[in-house]
């Protein structure tokens, strides 16, 4: 993992909202709840949404990762280097620039910092790797809604989604059907030139091939030499058995595609989960309320019970069963990841007859009559 230049100028935790002692599970809570809210597709056509949308992925794609976080947070802690920056980099360039000639210190800082943070095995001075050189593609984000079934068990589907994507006419070259890219000629396909400046020496985008390292001499008509296009798309994504209201599934690879032969992103899949018209969950166990009559409640009963696979269990209730109590049935709730399953938890409802025949009447007011003592006794009253 190395350091972005992107570090040192954007504050992620306020592109999140949050402050900068958040725990993880409140920078994922405060991700989600904007990603919802800027998706591209509830946003269609509006590119000041998107573009908050790709700052706010790239905030978690740093802050939402434990060891990037940690990376990025030392980089914040020698705020003031971000000055030595300057500004003009903009998106494809790379401008670094000195504010002050007198930087011994800074120096020794620069030199502290980006050996920690270079590339294993790369071998440019410059701070990580340049925006001419390969970059990864965006993580995104989409919402699949499941049945309860499904979520249970588990399922094979597919999200569809509106985002960036790699051009399906030239395949990502940028070059029209029937013509090849040429390497660039300037920077021998690199996609980038050296500079040296002294103390250092610096890569910048090659201005002839933009960074890319080649050239397109006849752009691709669908892409117009860009190899990227926004398109509708469909992703199968396997879900796996268990999971729940916004479980988050990884689909390595699907987000967008990367640059400059940089890898794509992922996708992350976020469950809704519609509610079972008798089932309810809590973790890994499956609830029922299941409603007995008084008598079953007084003087015990064998009650018949439906489960989620269909065919239903007995359970016993014992005599003198208080309406409210739950029953246990084992591993009858919902595969865990691990292997096994959660429970069925039973809870038992006594009913009460809203309309009586006259037999009924009769045998309730014979109950009454036999009663020896009032349940309100111990009340005072
Ligand atoms: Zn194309
Ligand atoms: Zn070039």
């Amino acid at each position: 993992m190395a350091a972005q230049r992107e570090w040192f100028e954007k504050d992620y935790y306020k592109v999140l909202g949050v402050p900068d002692t958040a725990d993880a599970k409140a920078i994922t809570r405060a991700y989600r709840k904007l990603a919802r809210q800027l998706h591209p597709d509830a946003n269609p056509g509006d590119p000041r949404a998107e573009e908050r949308f790709k700052e706010v992925s790239a905030a978690y794609d740093v802050l939402g990762d434990v060891d990037k976080r940690k990376e990025y947070d030392e980089v914040r802690k020698l705020g003031p280097m971000a000055g030595a920056f300057g500004g003009g980099g903009g998106p494809g360039g790379f401008s670094f620039r000195y504010e002050n000639p007198d930087i011994g210190d800074i120096g020794d800082l620069l030199g502290g910092l980006f050996g920690r943070f270079r590339r294993p095995g790369g071998g440019r001075a410059g701070p990580g790797p340049s925006t001419s050189g390969p970059r990864r593609g965006q993580d995104l984000e989409a919402e699949l809604h499941l049945s309860f079934e499904d979520a249970v068990r588990g399922v094979t589907t597919s999200v569809n989604l509106t985002s960036e994507a790699v051009c399906d006419v030239c395949h990502g070259s940028g070059a029209a059907p029937g013509s090849t890219p040429v390497t660039c000629p300037d920077c021998g396909g690199r996609g980038a030139l050296d500079e040296d400046q002294g103390l250092f020496s610096f890569s910048r985008p090659c201005p002839t091939c933009a960074g890319r390292g080649a050239l397109v001499e006849e752009p691709c008509p669908n892409c117009r030499g860009a190899g990227i296009v926004q398109r509708p798309r469909e992703v199968r994504v396997r879900i796996p058995a268990g999971v729940d209201e916004g479980s988050r599934i990884r689909v390595k690879g699907r987000g967008t595609p990367g640059r400059n032969g940089g890898p794509p992103g992922d996708l992350y899949v976020v469950t809704r989960v519609e509610p079972h018209p008798l089932f309810g969950r809590k973790g890994s166990n499956l609830t029922i309320t299941v409603p007995v009559t008084f008598p079953e409640a007084a003087l015990g009963a064998d009650i018949s019970v439906p489960t989620l696979e269909g065919d239903p269990v007995t359970i016993r209730i014992a005599e003198g069963t208080k309406s409210g109590r739950t029953f246990r049935v084992k591993g009858r709730g919902i595969p865990k990841r691990g292997g096994g399953a959660g429970d069925l938890l039973v809870t038992v409802e006594v009913v009460v007859p809203q309309r009586l025949s006259p037999e009924e009447r009769k045998a309730i007011e014979d109950l009454a009559a036999a009663s020896a003592e009032s349940p309100r006794t111990h009340l005072g009253v």
